[in-house]
């Protein structure tokens, strides 16, 4: 097995793991880019606690990405891509139906992994009526250290294809209007995507982000979250010792 490969399944097998609350039964799905158009994606109807090397289908990036750029494809043509952007040519398996989302995230050649799932806390704030307000916000330092200054925010729109495409529009105007990449998508009743070039760091941002949200649903009986401002944020984000720190918790 290559060594992202293994990355991959043990990244998913933590993510997958009963004593985490990030995903049950077939919830949430992996990938990993192995060179500039391959990446290797969860396969549908696999489980990510008991991922295996045989669980992931190798698929091209620039074929299960230009169904994006097709202004007349619809949800049914989603099912012919996933077919024929695999590249076994005697592919039993079906790649996730969420790989148009992690094949857009992989074009980034500063994201390597990625990790999908539905964290109980994350998804309290996701699925309320405060969602926006509420994931957006940044409460303490190692918050923003783990996952960057802010993450990109996605309404709920149609999964598929329609999602896909709303990501990408999100992703572009992030990088455009922040000049980084971000770290972490929330996505409003769904769940978290956590993009990194280390299978431990999509791992940090999963632990940060559900105990964030832990911390930011304890507040609620004390009038809720007070968020840092941005002049606070900006000032972790941008403090030589906290780079200095992103770089040392990478490496834990
Ligand atoms: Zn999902």
């Amino acid at each position: 097995m290559s060594e992202v490969l293994e990355q991959l399944v043990n990244m998913s097998r933590a993510l997958g793991d009963p004593a985490k609350p990030y995903a049950i039964l077939g919830e949430g799905n992996t990938s990993a880019r192995t060179d500039d158009d391959t990446m290797y994606v969860k396969a549908s109807g696999t489980t990510l606690a008991t991922m295996n090397e045989e669980g992931f289908v190798p698929v091209s990036i620039s074929k299960v990405t230009e169904i994006l750029d097709d202004p007349n494809a619809g949800d049914e043509d989603v099912d012919k891509v996933l077919k024929t952007s695999t590249l076994n040519p005697n592919e039993t398996r079906r790649p996730s139906v969420e790989t148009m989302l992690h094949a857009l995230l992989l074009k980034y050649p500063e994201y390597k992994f990625i990790g999908h799932a539905h964290p109980v806390s994350t998804n309290a704030i996701l699925c309320s009526k405060q969602a926006r307000d509420i994931a957006m916000g940044r409460i303490c330092p190692d918050h923003i250290v783990v996952m960057g200054h802010k993450s990109v925010y996605i309404p709920y729109v149609d999964p598929g294809l329609v999602l896909a495409r709303e990501v990408r529009t999100q992703m572009e105007k992030f990088i455009d209007e922040e000049g980084v990449l971000p770290k972490a998508i929330m996505m409003e009743n769904h769940g978290l995507f956590a993009m990194a070039d280390s299978a431990q760091k999509v791992l940090n941002i999963f632990e940060m982000a559900e105990k964030i949200s832990k911390i930011i649903v304890g507040t609620a009986g004390f009038g809720g979250p007070q968020f840092l401002s941005d002049e606070d944020i900006r000032r972790i984000d941008t403090r030589p010792d906290e780079h200095y720190r992103q770089k040392a918790i990478a490496k834990e």
